[in-house]
């Protein structure tokens, strides 16, 4: 175990302990035994930002993540994706596995923040955080989380990332946890067609958090049904979530164009979120309702014109 402390001439604004551990269970020993006072790092980016903005105090132990080995790239199976937590999100939105086998979490990747910003920022530390953009994507594609925890014993836990955000919700999570990877199952296309979109507002264009996500994934068949359709909304600092209402008005039909305006409808009515000086609660669900429609209709009629 390396610790360096941080040496300076002039009075250190910001003195804490920085740990390079060498493995997961060290690195899970050392938040253990220091609890509240000790963060994990892996860009830095959002821990960055809550500390400048007095939203956490600033930790007086940061844990690396980046000195572990193997939590670092995208590799591919048969069957899956799996992107290591490290990863960064310029990495994840310029890989053709993810834009070929998770096109909107390939999107959301590619509009988190700045490109600078996205240079540094790991795709890992965007899900840990509960609130990223990444969230909505991934809920879309099923995809899974890998985490380490330690009890008595290193435990591996696979979880789904629906469930984890339940975990989340709930205040059960524990905050000894390192995500290790997330997993994205391959899905056949054959005989159909995939649509897919990720649409995202904030307060100005670029450069800042969200206001709303949306997120969709379904497939369409050559007579024009759809099929696994998932749909997710979230943004800010809320929660992301699934809308089963609107899947479900979509699962085995065919498009027409009322569909356009009762899932916007739907959306607005079933987007659980929350109000700030920014914008209210309305806003943000009519806003999801909106994003979604547009982007339904666009998706929609880019697929009609390339036929
Ligand atoms: C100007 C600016 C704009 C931004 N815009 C957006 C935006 O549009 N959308 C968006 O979603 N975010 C945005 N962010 C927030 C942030 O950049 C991203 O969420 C980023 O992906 C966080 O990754 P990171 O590696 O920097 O996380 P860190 O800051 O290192 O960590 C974030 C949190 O996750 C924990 N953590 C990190 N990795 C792990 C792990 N492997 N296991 C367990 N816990 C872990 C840390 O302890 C910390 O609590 C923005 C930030 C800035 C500064």
């Amino acid at each position: 175990m390396e610790m360096n402390i941080e040496t300076s001439r002039i009075p250190d604004p910001f003195p804490c302990q920085v740990w390079e551990p060498a493995d997961m269970e060290e690195a899970m020993m050392i938040k253990r035994q220091y609890g509240a006072n000790a963060a994990f790092v892996a860009g830095g980016t959002l821990l960055r930002t809550q500390w400048e903005g007095g939203i956490v105090s600033k930790h007086e132990h940061l844990i690396r993540l980046d000195t572990i080995a193997d939590l670092r790239g995208i590799d591919e199976s048969d069957q899956h994706i799996h992107i290591g937590a490290l990863t960064r999100l310029r990495e994840c939105g310029a890989d053709m596995y993810i834009a070929n086998h998770g096109a909107t979490l390939y999107e959301a990747c590619r509009h988190i923040a700045a490109p600078s910003i996205r240079n540094q920022a790991t795709i890992g530390g965007n899900i840990a955080s509960a609130v990223g953009d990444a969230i909505p994507a991934l809920l879309v594609h099923n995809a899974s989380l890998h985490w380490a925890d330690i009890g008595s014993k290193v435990d591996l836990i696979q979880q789904d990332i629906v469930d984890w955000l339940d975990v989340v919700k709930s205040g059960r999570r524990s905050l000894d946890a390192i995500l290790m990877g997330i997993v994205l199952e391959k899905q056949s296309t054959e005989h159909q067609q995939e649509i897919t979109f990720f649409r995202k507002i904030g307060r100005r264009e670029a450069f800042t958090p969200s206001l709303v996500t949306v997120a969709f994934r379904a497939m369409v068949d050559p007579l024009g049904h759809f099929s696994q359709v998932r749909i997710a909304a979230g943004g800010g600092s809320g929660i992301a979530m699934r809308l089963s209402r609107c899947e479900q008005l979509l699962e085995g039909n065919r498009y027409h164009a009322e569909m356009i305006t009762s899932i916007a409808l739907l959306a607005s009515e079933d987007f659980v979120t929350y109000s700030d000086p920014f914008a209210s609660e309305q806003y943000r669900q009519q806003t999801a309702g909106n994003l979604l429609a547009a982007g339904l209709w666009e998706s929609i009629h880019s697929q009609i014109e390339r036929r």
